[in-house]
C-alpha cells in the first residue's frame, strides 16, 4: 500500500462528513494533530439536519446498517459505541407495497423473514430465501476483506483467489439473473434487487457481487439511532473532540496550498492559513479536484465520471399518522422501464417507485406531541447531460412536489395534504448547490470500472500527501462504505489500523 512519506504529524481535514469523521478519529488515536475544517454549523454532511417548527428531520440516510463499522473509529480514541448511540433494530426493518395492493414486510430476522415469505409468497420462495441468504454471506465473506476494506492501488491486486472463488459463485453475472435464482414470485425478485439502485444500475445491468449492498440493507440488521441518523455524526464528533480534534464549523476551505508536489495548507474563507503535513479531504472529490487544487489538475477517469441517480426528498412535518411503519417501499407497476427512465434517459419516473419514512414511528422525540414526521424520496436522473438538458428543477420543481403529494394520496396516504404543518422540498439542483458533483448525492455510480481499483484511491497519484475520505473514492457510497473509507485514508497516513 502506498503511504504518504515525510512528516505527517499535524493533519488537516476538509470535511466532517461520516468520512472525515472517521478519519479525523483514527488519525488522533494515532497521536496525530488534527484540524477538521467544516462549511455547515453541524457535522454530518449529507447525514444533516434540518430543523422547523419542532420538527426535526434527518436530510440523508434514513437508517443504519452494519452499525459495527462505527465501533472502529470510536475503538481508536478507546471509546464504545454503546456510550455514544442508541441503537433500536427495525422489525420489520421495511415494508413492501405493490400496485395489486399486496405487501410484503422485510424482516431481518431469517426465521420471520422465511415465514413471512412463505406466508406471503408459498413455500418454495421461503426455502429460496434461506439459500440466498446464505449465497449472500458467503459473498460478503469473500468480498469484505478482498475488494471492500483495503486500500486498493492496481487492478492487478484484484487478481487472486477470492477473485476466482466470485467468478465460481457467478459473482460477474447479471444480478436480476442470480436473484432470479432463488425467488419465482416477481415482487421477491424486486425486493432483494432494487438496492443496486444506490450503486447507480438496474438490477438488469449490475453484477451479482453487487448483491453484497442487499445482503448490507436488508439481511445484516437494520437500526435506527435515538436522536435520529444524525446522531451517529454527532456521536463522532463529540469522541473525536474529547479525544482532542479540534473543528472549525461554518468555515469553508477556498484553496489547498500545493507547493513542490505537497499540499502545504489549507486557505479557508476567515482569511486564515492552516498550515498541514498532510490535508484529507472529504468534500465530495470531482468537486475538490475542481474548486480546491490548482487549476487543471483533475485526473482524467474524474473528468469522465457516471454518476448515480439523484433523488427529491419531501421533508414534511405532520398531524396526519397512517400505520405506523418506519419505512415503506412503494414498488409502481413498471420496472426495467423505470431505470431506463431515471438511469439512461434522463427523464422522470412515469410510474414511481418511492421510499417513506415515517421515524416517529420509532422516536417521537423528534416531532411535537402528536405529530409525525415523513420523508419521502423519489428517485430522479441525475443532472448529468444525456443528449437531452438536464431537468431545470427551479422550473419544474413546484410542479414535482405536487405530483409527489398526488402520488402519495393516490398510494395510501389519504388527504396527505391536509395533515401538512411544515415541507421542505430537496432536488437534484439543491444537492448540486451543496457541492455535490453532478447533483448525485448517491457519487459515482459503481459500474465495474468505477469500481475497487478503478475508483479514485484514497491517495492522490501525484500530490504525495493530498488523502481523500468519502463516497466518490474507494471503497464507494452508502454510510457502511464510507465510515470504511475513513479508515482506509487514515491508512495511508498511519499505515495499517489493527481490527478492533
Ligand atoms: C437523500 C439521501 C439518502 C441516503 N440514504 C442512505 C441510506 O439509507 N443508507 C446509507 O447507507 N446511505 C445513504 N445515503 C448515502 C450516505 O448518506 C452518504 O454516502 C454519506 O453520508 C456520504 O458521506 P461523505 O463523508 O462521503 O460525504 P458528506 O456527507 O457529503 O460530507 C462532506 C462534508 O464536507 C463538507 N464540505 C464540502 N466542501 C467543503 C469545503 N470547501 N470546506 C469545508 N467543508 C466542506 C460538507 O459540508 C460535508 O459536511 C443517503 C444520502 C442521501 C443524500
Amino acid at each position: 500500500m502506498r503511504t504518504v512519506p515525510g512528516r505527517t504529524d499535524s493533519v488537516v481535514v476538509v470535511g466532517a462528513g461520516l468520512g472525515g469523521l472517521a478519519t479525523a478519529l483514527h488519525l488522533a488515536g494515532a497521536g496525530r494533530s488534527v484540524t477538521v475544517v467544516e462549511r455547515e454549523a453541524v457535522p454530518g454532511g449529507r447525514a444533516g439536519l434540518l430543523r422547523d417548527h419542532g420538527y426535526h428531520f434527518d436530510t440523508g440516510p434514513t437508517v443504519l446498517t452494519m452499525p459495527q463499522l462505527l465501533e472502529r473509529p470510536l475503538a481508536a480514541v478507546g471509546e464504545n459505541l454503546a456510550d455514544w448511540l442508541t441503537l433500536r433494530r427495525l422489525e420489520p426493518a421495511y415494508r413492501a407495497r405493490f400496485r395489486d395492493g399486496s405487501r410484503i414486510d422485510l424482516y431481518t430476522d431469517l426465521d420471520a423473514m422465511t415465514e413471512e415469505i412463505a406466508v406471503t409468497c408459498g413455500p418454495r420462495d421461503a426455502a429460496g430465501y434461506r439459500r440466498f441468504v446464505e449465497y449472500l454471506h458467503t459473498l460478503y465473506e469473500v468480498e469484505m476483506p478482498h475488494f471492500i476494506d483495503r486500500n486498493l492501488d492496481a487492478a492487478l491486486e484484484l487478481v487472486g483467489l477470492p477473485a476466482l472463488r466470485l467468478l465460481a459463485m457467478g459473482g460477474f453475472g447479471r444480478l436480476s439473473r442470480r436473484v432470479g435464482r432463488y425467488f419465482k414470485d416477481e415482487r421477491l425478485r424486486r425486493l432483494f434487487s432494487f438496492q443496486s439502485m444506490y450503486a447507480g444500475l438496474s438490477p438488469a445491468q449490475a453484477l451479482a457481487i453487487y448483491s453484497v449492498i442487499t445482503y448490507m440493507d436488508s439481511v445484516a440488521g437494520v437500526y435506527f439511532p435515538v436522536g435520529g441518523m444524525h446522531a451517529v455524526p454527532r456521536a463522532l464528533a463529540g469522541a473525536a473532540a474529547a479525544h482532542g480534534v479540534r473543528f472549525q464549523y461554518s468555515t469553508t476551505a477556498t484553496r489547498i496550498e500545493v507547493t513542490g508536489g505537497r499540499a502545504t495548507a489549507v486557505i479557508t474563507d476567515r482569511g486564515e492559513r492552516i498550515p498541514a503535513d498532510v490535508v484529507v479531504v472529504n468534500a465530495d472529490l470531482p468537486v475538490a479536484y475542481r474548486e480546491l487544487l490548482p487549476p487543471g489538475y483533475i485526473p482524467r477517469g474524474v473528468r469522465r465520471l457516471r454518476y448515480s441517480p439523484s433523488a427529491v426528498v419531501l421533508h414534511v412535518g405532520s398531524s396526519a399518522h397512517y400505520d405506523g411503519t418506519h419505512h415503506t417501499i412503494d414498488f409502481g407497476d413498471k420496472w426495467e422501464a423505470t431505470f431506463d427512465e431515471i438511469i439512461e434517459q434522463g427523464l422522470p419516473m412515469s410510474d414511481p417507485s418511492f421510499l417513506v419514512t415515517n421515524p416517529t414511528a420509532t422516536d417521537s422525540s423528534l416531532a411535537p406531541a402528536e405529530r409525525q414526521t415523513y420523508y419521502v424520496l423519489f428517485p430522479t436522473p441525475n443532472l448529468q447531460r444525456r443528449g437531452r438538458p438536464p431537468i431545470d428543477w427551479a422550473e419544474f420543481g413546484p410542479r414535482y412536489r405536487d405530483h409527489m403529494l398526488d402520488t402519495l394520496e393516490a398510494r395510501g396516504y389519504p388527504a396527505f395534504r391536509d395533515g401538512i404543518e411544515c415541507a421542505h422540498v430537496v432536488t437534484p439542483a439543491d444537492w448540486r448547490a451543496q457541492g455535490l458533483a453532478a447533483g448525485a448525492p448517491f457519487a459515482a455510480a459503481h459500474s465495474f470500472f468505477q469500481t475497487g481499483p478503478f475508483r479514485a484511491p484514497t491517495l492522490d497519484r501525484g500530490i504525495e500527501n493530498l488523502v481523500f475520505t468519502g463516497s466518490n473514492t474507494q471503497p464507494g457510497v452508502g454510510v457502511p462504505m464510507v465510515l470504511v473509507s475513513g479508515r482506509l485514508a487514515a491508512e495511508r497516513v498511519i499505515g495499517p489500523v489493527a481490527a478492533a
